[in-house]
């Protein structure tokens, strides 16, 4: 088996040592329900056509249509879109949103398409796709690489196959094409509310309050700029081209700009700022590492670097399991992907009820309901992992565990069919 999706797996492995759940139940969510590969055959602008290999997994609907991202990457593959499925899965349950989870992703670098390329490729993808997708069986996303236009595209050709205007199929549209306030920066912000929500458990109160932040995308700069402008220090960064450190603190806003300009953060050298090694990045003296690039990012070979006492999982499984356990022994708090970036999908489930209610809410009022859901969820894992003395992932793992065993033990299993 893939080892993205073992590692997934012997999460789930671990956390049911701490619930209890019927052996049917994990059987369950051992296996993704559905899964499609197709091939999209797009026309180029050359007069030429290129096919590529796409995916869409439907991991588990007990609770509810599957909703999960898609993604247009060079390196996809079907054993990454089921390992992301899964944790969508887990991710909808922590947070109590009526969801089951799926992922997709095209196996593509979408940086070599035109636009008018990038268009076909994402209606193809629809096309291929359209008998598994829908409001009330699965809704996708953006994720990396995708964005908010193709996201139309996508709703778009939706609409045109089911003969009627059909936004709630698909989240992350933009806002003249009934996306919602908020969405683009609400993966971060959900993190940054769980931060502050647990502020002084997580020592992170007093004067030091110095963050590493890798990857400076969607979830990078905004978290960036939420913890910036809230009197953090932000003393490091990087994206896939290299990394920054600063000990007098970085300004997000220049920091972007200065990455418009010259395509890297390591374009911006006001106040000090020098380049360093991704290494070096993880082994700045800091009070919180986020990581928000890609998965894998931290294991075995660097976890034991980190200065860190605080990690915010804004990228979807960046540290292996391997890494996992060397951050567990150094006292490393890691509060996990599925709670830590499920902001993102929350505010994806904002805009699909105001989508179905045909009634959108102003930024304040999505603000607020993120807020509570972030801070109601985040208490009662933080609380199950203290009393419990077990890791934060431990415990958001069996937080959902919790939910999916309930969803699926309702349909009963073996003790009750057989008395
Ligand atoms: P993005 O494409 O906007 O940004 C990704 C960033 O990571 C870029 O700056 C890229 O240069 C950088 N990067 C890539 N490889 C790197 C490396 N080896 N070292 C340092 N930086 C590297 O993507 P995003 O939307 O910000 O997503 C980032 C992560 O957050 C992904 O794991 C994604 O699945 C997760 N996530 C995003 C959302 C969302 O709403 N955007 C929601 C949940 C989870």
């Amino acid at each position: 088996m893939d080892d993205l999706l073992s590692g997934a797996l012997s999460r789930l492995d671990e956390a049911a040592k701490h619930v209890e759940v019927d052996s049917e139940v994990l059987e369950k969510l051992k296996y993704a329900k559905e899964t499609l590969s197709v091939r999209l055959s797009v026309r180029m602008d050359d007069g030429s056509r290129r096919s590529f290999p796409a995916w869409r997994c439907r991991y588990d609907d007990t609770r509810g249509p599957t909703k999960g991202g898609i993604r247009f990457h060079p390196s996809s593959n079907v054993e990454e879109v089921t390992t992301l499925a899964f944790w969508m899965t887990f991710k909808c349950a922590v947070m109590n949103l009526p969801y089951g989870g799926g992922k997709g992703a095209v196996k593509v670098d979408p940086h070599s398409l035109s636009k008018s390329e990038l268009e076909r490729l994402s209606r193809a993808y629809v096309q291929a796709f359209a008998g598994m997708i829908g409001p009330d069986r699965d809704i996708p996303a953006p994720d990396v690489y995708t964005n908010s236009m193709i996201m139309g595209w996508m709703a778009d050709e939706y609409s045109s196959i089911v003969r009627q205007p059909s936004p709630a199929v698909i989240t992350g549209k933009p806002l003249p094409l009934g996306g919602s306030l908020g969405r683009d920066d609400a993966t971060a912000r959900g993190g940054y509310y769980l931060i502050k929500h647990l502020e002084e458990d997580l020592r992170l109160s007093g004067s030091a309050r110095r963050v590493v932040i890798q990857g400076y995308g969607n979830a990078g700069f905004h978290i960036a700029r939420l913890l910036h402008a809230d009197g953090y220090r932000i003393v490091g960064l990087s994206d896939s081209r290299g990394a920054i450190v600063c000990a007098d603190g970085l300004d997000p806003q220049a920091v972007q700009t200065a990455k418009e300009q010259g395509g890297s953060v390591t374009a911006y050298t006001g106040n000090g700022a020098r380049a360093v090694t991704g290494d070096e990045l993880l082994g700045t003296a800091c009070e919180m590492l986020v990581p928000a690039a890609l998965e894998d990012q931290i294991h075995k070979g660097n976890a034991g670097l980190i200065k860190a006492r605080v990690v915010l999982e804004l990228a979807n499984g960046p540290v292996t399991p391997d890494a996992d356990c060397i951050l567990n022994e150094a006292g490393v708090i890691v509060l996990p992907d599925i709670l830590a970036n499920a902001g993102g999908v929350t505010v994806s489930y904002f805009e699909w009820v105001q989508n179905r209610q045909g009634y959108y809410w102003g930024l304040d009022e999505i603000h607020q309901r993120l807020r509570v859901i972030m801070e109601t969820e985040g208490r009662r894992v933080w609380d199950m992992g203290s009393a419990r003395n077990i890791p934060m992932r431990t415990a958001a793992y069996a937080h959902a565990l919790e939910r999916l065993s309930k969803a699926i033990a309702a349909h009963g299993t073996q003790p009750f069919f057989v008395g």
